[in-house]
């Protein structure tokens, strides 16, 4: 990459041929593709092959196996004799996963070294098999730590012929209680041996350990960011450009995470999926570029604390936001660098955290996908968008789980009574099935129709065969005005990059400004209460407010007096029918559902 960003590794010019390998290791890293060692390993490999002792600090996702994995091969010498559990080197890692996680990879470093042998040990397997494998003699043994003592034990490993002895994951490793057995692993190993120990973080009793046993050691440690993006579980769907406010809807509707930020490319855009968030219900704000430095920070401190969940943002308006809460990322439009990619997934998986990150990808942006992925060195998984089905099946099953605690709580009397009467048999015999009456309830509860809306889940399917089949045209959805389609017909204007309005054949007020505020029908909102709002908050007076549209979601409003910066942050916050105004300036849409205009009241109520 041209231009070295803070958050990608600055040894990005390294690559694995400087790093002297012994050929059969170079060959091994050249079929796994990897051409550039990471920080961790661009640091740790030499000092490793230079005979050091090393503590490495480093996240999940940095790539520490290769780090200890490559030198502890090039230290291993195939010719002599390891039969009888006399193994050469041990990695002691913390669970039954990682052991194998770990074994699996040596394996794959040593693919070039005929003879070697690594062998994972961990408990809740059989011992025999693996006695009998360390008996006809194995040169690496990866394993947690309660096994390996109860190998020692038994007698059949020895460490007396260690000369490479890691540490993955120390901190925890010590969490599960293993600090007397790898003190006794210490004590019996062969005192002419190399220790590598790797951890994410360095508490005290990590450090007393590498104090104890470690001869002088190198000490590395990778910064948080440079392990980000690898830390993060990367994804991507392939999301025709109309259909992206729907599926990030849906997304949203079905996501785990606490908090969640959405990248777009342009100010423009994120304008517009803010509001179309807004409008479906999603507690969401946007910040872009020009959003002043305090408002910035509000929204900021309200991600942090909670009373936000979704921020809609570009690059340059999230640059350097720092939210433990944010467990997904989603590019709604892929980045054009792959720098910028680095910097947005970074906002997620922090604090030691696991993040997600999904990139909407059109059919034509596939290139662009595969630019990052070379530049980040790791392949994003491809993954489905949810289906409208899957939304509802997400809602139900959050209601079920909340059923126990209500049972628990009971004064559950009054409804019971009621039930019993509905559910009795009627004078011709036939009685309501209760499972029934407790779907329909269920449905009632998660308040859409069904999946038989099956208009929308067949929508979907299309879509998909759509995507598979690899068509990016854009073929005019059944214009059958379902929730999705209003919105995502709506939306490609943003991408055109234009702030510009032109050729959008928008009703303009005959003086003064549309604005478009986030009250509408759906939520009660009366004439009466928003000119009420406007103008004790907003300051306005009857005669600066025109025509009041009222929609489903929304309400547009002519407003004859420039408002400024200050009066749009009133009005925003101030409440109608129990929701904020939200107040932005509307930019018009190509088709609404016909309106109920009403003539503002002659006078303000009040
Ligand atoms: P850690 O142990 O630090 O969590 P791993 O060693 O498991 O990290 O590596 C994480 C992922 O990165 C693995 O899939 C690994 O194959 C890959 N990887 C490691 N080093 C490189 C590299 N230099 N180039 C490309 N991919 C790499
Ligand atoms: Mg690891």
């Amino acid at each position: 990459m041209s231009t070295p960003d803070s958050t990608l590794p600055t040894e990005a010019q390294v690559t694995f041929a400087d790093l002297d390998l012994p050929a059969q290791l170079q060959k091994a890293v050249d079929d796994l593709g990897f051409t550039t060692p990471s920080p961790i390993q661009a640091e740790a490999i030499p000092a490793l092959l230079a005979g050091r002792d090393i503590t490495g600090v480093a996240q999940t996702g940095t790539g520490k196996t290769a780090a200890f994995g490559i030198p502890l091969l090039a230290a291993v010498d195939p010719a002599a004799d390891v039969s009888r559990g006399h193994v050469q080197a041990l990695v002691l890692a913390p669970t039954r996963e990682l052991a194998m996680q770990v074994a699996d990879a040596v394996e794959s470093f040593a693919a070039h070294m005929p003879g070697v042998r690594v062998l994972p040990v961990y408990g809740g397997a059989p011992y025999v098999p693996q006695q009998r494998a360390l008996r006809d003699g194995v040169q690496v043994v990866v394993g947690t730590p309660g096994r390996i003592m109860d190998h020692l034990e038994r007698g059949s490993l020895h460490l007396d012929t260690v000369k490479f002895l890691v540490l993955d994951e120390a901190d925890e490793m010590l969490r599960m209680g293993f600090a007397e057995d790898v003190e006794k692993i210490f004590g019996q190993a062969a005192t002419e041996r190399q220790v590598a120990l790797f951890s994410a973080t360095m508490p005290p009793a990590i450090r007393a350990v590498a104090d104890t046993h470690l001869n002088n050691p190198v000490q590395v440690a990778v910064s948080r960011q440079s392990s980000t993006v690898t830390a993060v579980e990367q994804t991507y769907a392939v999301v025709p450009f109309r259909h992206k406010v729907g599926s990030l809807v849906r997304v949203l509707a079905t996501s785990e995470a606490d908090a969640t930020i959405v990248f777009t490319r342009t100010r423009a855009a994120a304008e517009e999926v803010g509001v179309a968030l807004v409008e479906r219900g999603v507690s969401a704000a946007t910040i872009s570029g020009d959003v002043a430095q305090k408002e910035r920070e509000k929204i900021v401190e309200r991600l942090r604390n909670g009373s936000l969940d979704v921020l809609v943002a570009t690059d340059v308006a999230a640059r350097g936001l720092d939210v433990d809460r944010i467990g997904l990322v989603v590019n709604f439009d892929i980045p054009r660098e792959p720098e910028a990619y680095v910097h947005r997934v970074g906002r997620t998986g922090r604090a030691g955290r696991t993040g997600r990150a999904l990139s909407f990808v059109t059919p034509h942006e596939r290139g662009k996908l595969k630019h990052i992925e070379r530049t980040i060195r790791a392949k994003l998984t491809e993954v489905e968008i949810p289906s409208p089905r899957d939304v509802s099946a997400h809602r139900a099953r959050t209601i079920l789980g909340t059923v126990p605690a209500r049972l628990e709580a009971g004064r559950l009397d009054l409804y019971t009574e009621l039930l019993s009467e509905h559910l009795a048999p009627r004078e011709d015999g036939t009685a309501p099935d209760a499972a029934q009456v407790a779907a329909a309830l269920l449905a009632l509860a998660v308040g859409d129709d069904g999946p038989a809306h099956r208009a929308a889940q067949e929508e979907h399917e299309r879509e998909r065969a759509e995507v598979k089949g690899g068509r990016t045209r854009e073929t005019h959805r059944a214009e059958r005005g379902d929730r999705d389609g209003d919105r995502t017909r709506r939306h490609p204007r943003a991408d055109r990059d234009g702030r510009g309005e032109s050729g959008r054949g928008i009703r303009r007020p005959a003086e003064g400004t549309r604005y478009r505020i986030a009250v509408g029908h759906t939520h009660g909102a009366q004439p009466r209460g928003i000119v009420g709002a406007l103008t004790n908050e907003g300051g306005l007076r009857g005669g600066d407010i025109g025509k009041i549209d009222i929609f489903g979601n929304f309400s547009l409003v002519d407003i004859t007096k420039p408002l400024d910066d200050a009066t749009m942050n009133r009005i925003g916050r101030a409440n109608v029918a129990g929701r904020q105004l939200r107040i932005s300036v509307d930019k018009g849409a190509p088709e609404r559902r016909a309106p109920r205009t009403e003539r503002r009241p002659a006078h303000a109520a009040h």
